[in-house]
């Protein structure tokens, strides 16, 4: 019977929202949840895809199911622009490309398909790492364990940890790698560390699975935040790669994403995305049209294109504006001499601020600022406007 049923726990990222909500104060601020907002505060509509949009309904297009694997333009597009539109993997009919339900559901059924065709087989999380990680392979049903990443004496990456940790997984294990802008700690390797990542990959016989959250979100570039994922491809390593379009295009409600495998051979390719296919027809039957044909439109017309790479770096750009603030804001408030750049080395949508629970729970309960219990802050959330109180409320509660 449903009485027996428990309550379960909020979860920690939305539930920061809805504390926030519960809030009265004038002075308060949402940095919980990871979603662009403007100067003002407000959710934004990428201009192409306003434009995109009304294309689609001008043209009167029907609600017809779409195949198991999605709209095939955007599956063509997705691939080519994370590995590039010449790739010689995609030439060469290497890389299957499902649809999926945004970064979630792609990542979702990257996981199930390794719990079906590599029963066993562990996944190793970076520690931290974003929450939703650890829910989504636990209900895959595959067993996972955490691997070093932030030393919080530098607030840098612990990369001597990290390759230690790879290095003592069992051969065949999967390594989930953040492609760019890791969140939550803001913190990537560098290129030459990329290197040895893969070289240890391959010696062990593991196999990378990226999570591609934030292409173009991070640097402004698509293709420099593709690097990582290019380096393994290059190489000729077989990976997986889930994507997400609902921060570089804004589509958070949309869903749109997809599951990659880039693998040894089209025959493999084909076996592979008959897998996938079989994995999603019982889960959810075909993914949504809406997002996929926003994407195939938006990366269909050279002009749309390009407005949205602009879009991304205007994004970016006001990032990194506020970042700059910020910092500048805690460095001047702050009379201790604490070395706060560690908040200008990271990159992407967040600061990793090195606030403890407790530290935490003060931001949301004397200054009603919201964030997750982690000290993960999201920039994108915040305007110049409100850096110099923020500020205060990070060095209070950092002494205090
Ligand atoms: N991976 C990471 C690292 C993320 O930060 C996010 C979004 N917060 C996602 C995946 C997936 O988000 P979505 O399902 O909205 O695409």
């Amino acid at each position: 019977k449903f009485e027996a049923v428990t309550m379960a726990p909020p979860d920690p990222i939305l539930g920061v929202s809805e504390a926030f909500r519960a809030d009265t104060s004038d002075a308060k601020l949402n940095l919980g949840v990871g979603a662009y907002r403007t100067e003002e505060l407000q959710p934004l509509v990428l201009n192409v895809v306003k434009k995109a949009e009304k294309k689609m309904l001008e043209s009167g297009e029907n609600k017809e199911y779409l195949p198991i694997e999605g709209l095939a333009a955007f599956n063509k597009a997705t691939a080519e622009l994370l590995l590039g539109a010449d790739s010689p993997a995609i030439k060469e009919g290497r890389v299957a490309t499902v649809q999926g339900l945004s970064g979630t559901g792609s990542l979702r059924l990257g996981a199930a398909f390794i719990q079906r065709y590599f029963p066993g087989a562990k996944v190793l999380i970076s520690s931290p790492t974003w929450g939703n990680h650890k829910n989504i392979f636990n209900d895959a049903g595959v067993p996972w364990s955490e691997y070093r990443y932030f030393e919080p004496k530098t607030v840098g990456l612990d990369f001597e940890g990290m390759m230690a940790d790879i290095k003592d997984a069992p051969s065949g294990s999967f390594i989930l790698l953040h492609g760019c802008a890791h969140n939550p700690t803001g913190i990537d390797p560098t290129p030459e560390q990329w290197e040895k990542i893969a070289d240890l990959i391959e010696e062990k016989g593991h196999m990378a699975f990226f999570d591609v959250a934030y292409q173009g979100f991070a640097s402004g570039s698509l293709d420099q935040d593709a690097d990582s994922v290019r380096l393994f491809v290059k190489r000729g390593l077989e990976i997986l790669v889930a994507q997400s379009y609902s921060k570089n295009l804004g589509l958070y409600a949309e869903r749109i994403g997809a599951i990659n495998a880039v693998v040894h051979s089209s025959d493999v390719a084909v076996r592979v995305k008959s897998q996938l296919k079989r994995l999603a027809r019982p889960m959810y039957s075909n993914p949504p049209v809406h997002g996929a044909k926003i994407v195939a439109n938006v990366v269909g017309d050279a002009a749309l294109f390009d407005e949205w790479r602009a879009e991304m770096e205007m994004m970016a750009g006001r990032i990194k504006t506020v970042r700059q603030r910020l910092y500048d804001d805690l460095s001047t408030k702050d009379k201790s001499g604490k070395d706060w750049s560690f908040v200008l080395k990271q990159i992407g949508m967040f600061s990793f601020t090195g606030l403890n629970r407790a530290q935490s729970d003060n931001m949301s309960d004397k200054w009603h600022v919201y964030m997750t219990k982690d000290g993960r802050i999201s920039l994108a959330g915040l305007s110049l406007a409100k850096c110099s109180y923020l500020a205060d409320a990070i060095i209070d509660s950092y002494y205090n």
